[in-house]
């Protein structure tokens, strides 16, 4: 069976990037019947973010992404990663180094050794006696890896066959990376590949930026004699004017998008295209719009991309708004949509908890719902159907200036003789008549006098909302 794992360290708040490492790793395990591992990597105490182990969980939660297994921390492991370390120590494929960091500072800044080739070996000839005196003494130690004369190729499902080698590895220096830290912790490296082991994962997808680690990791994997995974790295992601992606920026971290009012169907849709692409029939006949359960259905590894993938942010405002729509033409989901706007509501603005507030949102939201893109809209859009505009703001100056204030005073006079009897064309087409002037400047003031001119639903909606009476009200306080 297929086993994946998402494996973030909780050093901060969950970004995009992450989120599309964990949706295709759970889509591949649901879309085989396999299984899901969470697992977290939170080794490097020194990185450790107070909020991230709550926000990977809430984050997880909110996407409907649920694991099968875990969550385990491999902070808890600690015995484990110490007997597999014992076992690279016997047979020669990990060696004690007692160098202390000024030691191995010089040797980076000595300019002679080569990007990540840092370490000169010396403590690779250390003999047993040594070692055990070193111990004694409690001598600070890391257990360093001893790289192979060249690492072997990587078998990667998406780029083929890779070969990554740290540098060019002429003259005495090694790369040797750390597995055991001085604190008695592993390193990412090692407890990355015990864990794949010993959790039996068959597929690690994640992102490119891992591929410089993944030589040593099978590298380690050969050593102990163990079965390598699968790797698929996926592109990394741009910004849509091709900049790496900022992690500084707040609309990055996925709860920063929940806060600007991005549903969670939307962001998993918008995620799984990044970097992947549905088969071309089902994509004409749905636009690309999935939920999480097709998502799982449709999901395979076959029409992943390679280059680097840009995100661009329209597209999550499109996702959202199809997904908005689909939940308000669903009872459930809409009733929820509509609670949230009430509570909101009396929260922001302090009205009533009331059968009639209820019934108006849900009016309002029926009749004009498919002018939102985002649930936090509604106020800003539909505030004037809740209270009275008041006819003092810009957009009404300016058009009481531009406006013959004796036609307009005529206008609004017929309009509030007539609209608790007729019905709109009927009422502009008399008055117009009446009045011998063009429909246009009658609508204006009907908007004027109903909205306070705020633009966005037609106006026999919004009397059909606000009511005859409510109307007539209206036209007479703005007459004022
Ligand atoms: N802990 C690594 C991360 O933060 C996991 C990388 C991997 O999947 O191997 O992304």
């Amino acid at each position: 069976p297929v086993i994946t794992r998402f494996a973030p360290s909780p050093t901060g708040l969950l970004h995009l990037g992450s989120l599309r490492t964990a949706l295709y790793n759970y889509l591949l395990a649901k879309n085989t019947n396999g299984k899901f591992i969470l697992r977290l990597e939170d080794t490097d105490q020194t990185r450790l973010h107070p909020e991230a182990l709550k926000n990977i969980f809430d984050t997880l939660k909110w996407c409907n992404m649920e694991y099968d297994e875990g969550p385990i921390e491999q902070s808890q492991r600690l015995p484990i990663y110490q007997e597999y370390i014992k076992k690279l120590l016997k047979s020669g494929h990990a060696y004690y180094c007692f160098c202390s960091r000024e030691r191995l500072e010089q040797l980076r800044t000595g300019n002679m050794a080569p990007g990540s080739l840092s370490y000169d070996r010396k403590c690779i000839h250390l003999d047993e006696e040594t070692i055990k005196v070193n111990l004694d003494k409690g001598i600070p130690y890391t257990i360093r890896m001893k790289s192979p004369e060249r690492y072997p190729l990587i078998h990667d499902l998406l780029h083929g066959e890779l070969n990554i080698q740290p540098n060019n590895r002429e003259g005495m220096w090694f790369d040797d990376p750390i597995l055991i830290k001085s604190d008695g912790f592993p390193t990412y490296h090692f407890a990355n590949v015990v864990d794949d082991h010993l959790m039996k994962v068959t597929h690690v997808i994640r992102g490119e930026e891992w591929l410089p680690s993944t030589p040593k990791h099978v590298a380690l994997y050969q050593y102990f004699g163990w079965a390598i995974p699968k790797f698929i790295h996926i592109p990394l992601l741009t910004s849509i004017d091709d900049k790496k992606l900022s992690k500084r920026k707040g609309d990055f971290s996925v709860f920063g998008l929940k806060e600007q009012g991005i549903l969670p169907e939307a962001l998993i849709n918008f995620c799984a295209l990044l970097g992947w692409s549905p088969p071309r029939n089902v994509a004409q006949e749905t636009h690309e719009c999935f939920t999480l359960d097709e998502l799982e259905r449709l999901f395979n590894l076959n029409h992943l991309t390679k280059g680097n993938v840009k995100v661009d942010y329209k597209k999550l405002w499109f996702f959202n708004k199809h997904h908005l729509q689909h939940k308000l033409s669903e009872k459930e989901s809409f009733n929820e949509i509509l609670n949230e706007i009430m509570e909101n509501m009396i929260e922001e603005k302090k009205y009533e908890r009331t059968t009639d507030l209820e019934g108006k949102i849900s009016t309002v939201l029926t009749e004009c719902g498919s002018a939102l893109s985002k649930i936090g809209e509604f106020n800003e859009l539909f505030w004037y159907f809740f209270e009275r505009p008041t006819y003092s703001n810009k957009l009404v100056s300016d058009f009481l200036k531009s406006h013959n204030v004796e036609e307009l005073k005529k206008i609004l006079q017929l309009l509030s003789e007539n609209v608790t009897k007729m019905d709109l064309p009927d009422m502009v087409n008399e008055i117009s008549t009446t009045l011998k002037i063009k429909k246009k400047p009658i609508f204006e003031s009907l908007r004027y006098a109903l909205t306070g001119l705020h633009p966005g639903v037609k106006l026999p909606i919004i009397i059909k909302i606000l009511g005859k009476e409510e109307c007539q009200s209206r036209i007479v306080a703005s007459m004022k």
